[in-house]
């Protein structure tokens, strides 16, 4: 711990990914707290219990492997189910951009055992995606089968099926009955390839033997501590240090896009029988309006960069 050439923190900044080796080299750690994130995104939406978990989760995840990124290369997770959630998306890149949303943040389903959310039954049976963007044209996307729905085991399951890397994961998310979010976070342990069966083995162990990391947060422990807690008798060395933001890519200049890939005849419809046009972006919910005579304009535009339309 506190090694020399991390990054110095913005004191208020608890949300971010700390990445580590151990075991010299046989082990990649990842740790992530992103509670205020997450809670800003529950607010957002209006989210319910079972939703924000879900969410929670996955962009906990998401925000690891965007720190496997260099700089703006984007990472997408796509959980698709048959269950009332239907859909979760989240992205995140080598800075520490972070978003995400449920397709449906109003879903309620009876709690598992234990008074526990039940994620499993709100996601349903589905696949799991991820998609890379590393800025060379076409994106590679990998996926594999939902195994659980719970999460964690479905990306341990990725990454040992779709990105051969034998991998331990760990995800938690508490909410208060508030509905506000008290912990979320996340744990990636990954065998790299010259790893030994002794460490597989040992990891193993080390794994089962976590407290839920929720606990861990909500006690109030940084991602380092979480490693620590994981694997410190593996004596991790510390490499990065990523802060996370939630930021969202959407503009007024993507809508007006998006409006002009219409094209003239939807355009001409939607002036005549609405006279204006609202769109609200999925990831942040802001809200964009279009006058009739905006839109008229984009119209215009339209004939004027394919006059033969
Ligand atoms: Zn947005």
């Amino acid at each position: 711990m506190g090694d020399a050439h991390l990054e110095p923190m913005e004191a208020n900044i608890k949300d971010y990914v700390a990445l580590a080796t151990a075991a010299n080299g046989q082990i990649r750690a990842l740790a992530v707290v992103n509670t205020d994130i997450v809670d800003e995104v529950r607010h957002r939406h209006q989210m319910w219990p079972v939703a924000t978990a879900a969410l929670g989760r996955t962009m906990a995840a998401t925000a690891m492997l965007g720190a496997m990124q260099k700089g703006k290369e984007k990472v997408t997770v796509q959980i698709i189910g048959d269950g009332p959630l239907e859909q979760i998306i989240a992205d995140a890149d080598g800075e520490g951009n972070l978003r995400g949303y449920v397709q449906n943040p109003h879903v309620d389903v009876p709690n598992a055992e234990q008074s526990k959310l039940n994620v499993k039954k709100a996601i349903g049976a589905g696949h799991l995606w991820v998609i890379r963007d590393l800025g060379l044209g076409e994106p590679y996307r990998g996926g594999v089968p939902l195994v659980s729905g719970e999460i964690a085991e479905d990306f341990a399951n990725y990454f040992a099926r779709s990105e051969q890397t034998p991998s331990a994961v760990a995800l938690g998310v508490l909410v208060g009955v508030d509905y506000r979010v008290r912990a979320s976070g996340g744990l990636i342990l990954q065998l790299l390839p010259d790893a030994s069966e002794g460490i597989a083995i040992m990891l193993e162990h080390m794994v089962k033997d976590l407290p839920p990391i929720s606990k861990l947060i909500d006690s109030g422990s940084t991602p380092e501590e979480i490693i620590e807690q994981a694997i410190g008798e593996l004596q991790p060395k510390y490499l990065h240090r990523l802060p996370l933001r939630f930021t969202c890519s959407c503009s007024r200049k993507r809508c007006e896009s998006a409006l002009i890939a219409l094209g003239v005849a939807e355009l001409e419809a939607l002036i005549k029988e609405q006279g204006e046009a609202e769109l609200t972006c999925r990831f942040c919910q802001e809200q964009y309006r279009f006058t009739k005579e905006e839109l008229e304009a984009l119209r215009a535009q339209i004939h004027r960069d394919q006059p033969t339309q």
